[in-house]
């Protein structure tokens, strides 16, 4: 069985701007859902933002291994009880990569629990992109640096959580350096941020950032069952304990309760 990806798109900007939609006629999603499917071991299609729920059902979600996330202009468009949908399906083995302006997505920042904040210019500066983890799955048959030429800059210093492993850094014309490839385990969802892909510059044709999208997808797959009652947080009573023992000392809570939250 192939990897079920999904690509989420914000879908703004192709729609309402000239140069964007100029260069990913068919949307970034659809752009980045083609790089997937040139790997025989990965099925993937695209959902938008302003499709209902955003396309981000129950039953969307429960049949997809891995989740890719393109947001920018829309961030707070995006209904809080679906992000929550989405963060429990990654705690229960979902996994998520977000991509360029998604460090500011709503699942992203969730999920870090940081301001996920960086600097940034707008400048189509060159970006040198250096292997940190040679021997890495996300970096596999890609050259120690490769480069783009025409790039966002975003720079150091980046908000998020210390990394579970840092796969790229990129260096920019202007002088900054930036954490550009790093992973992080959420419950059992692996997710990756990866952070070229801005809107204005043809990115997503880029054959090694392609090779890194799909290498991301396979990396992030957690091919065990999905965990569930991920958030559940059960009152176990006296009498059920695996050892014996007795109630004593004041209580505030009575049996069986559900607890705060
Ligand atoms: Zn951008």
């Amino acid at each position: 069985m192939t990897i079920r990806a999904l690509v989420w798109g914000e879908n703004v900007h192709e729609r309402e701007n000239a140069v964007v939609a100029g260069v990913y006629p068919d949307g970034m999603h659809n752009a980045i859902a083609a790089a997937l499917n040139e790997d025989d071991g990965i099925t993937a299609r695209s959902t938008t933002l302003q499709e209902p729920e955003h396309g981000l059902t129950e039953e969307v979600l429960a049949e997809t291994d891995v989740l890719l996330w393109w947001g920018h202009a829309a961030h707070g468009a995006v209904a809080d009880d679906v992000v929550e949908r989405v963060a429990e399906h990654v705690w229960s083995g979902m996994g998520l990569i977000a991509l360029h302006s998604a460090h500011f997505a709503k699942i992203f920042k969730r999920l870090m629990g940081t301001p996920c904040n960086l600097t940034w210019r707008e400048a189509g500066e060159r970006e040198r992109i250096w292997l940190t983890s040679r021997n890495h799955p996300i970096a596999r048959g890609l050259p120690d640096h490769f480069e783009l030429e025409q790039e966002e800059m975003y720079g150091e210093p980046f908000g998020i959580p210390e990394p579970m492993e840092t796969v790229f850094v990129s260096w920019f014309q202007g002088g900054e350096v930036f954490r550009s490839g790093a992973t992080w385990r959420r419950g059992a969802g692996n997710v990756f941020y990866f952070r070229p892909g801005h809107e204005t510059y043809p990115t997503y044709y880029d054959a090694n950032v392609r090779t890194v999208l799909r290498n991301a997808v396979h990396w992030a797959h957690n091919p065990a069952a999905r965990v569930s009652g991920v958030t559940d947080a059960p009152n176990i009573p006296v009498e059920v304990a695996l050892e014996p023992i007795e109630a004593r000392g004041p209580k505030l809570h009575a049996d069986g309760e559900e607890g705060f939250r």
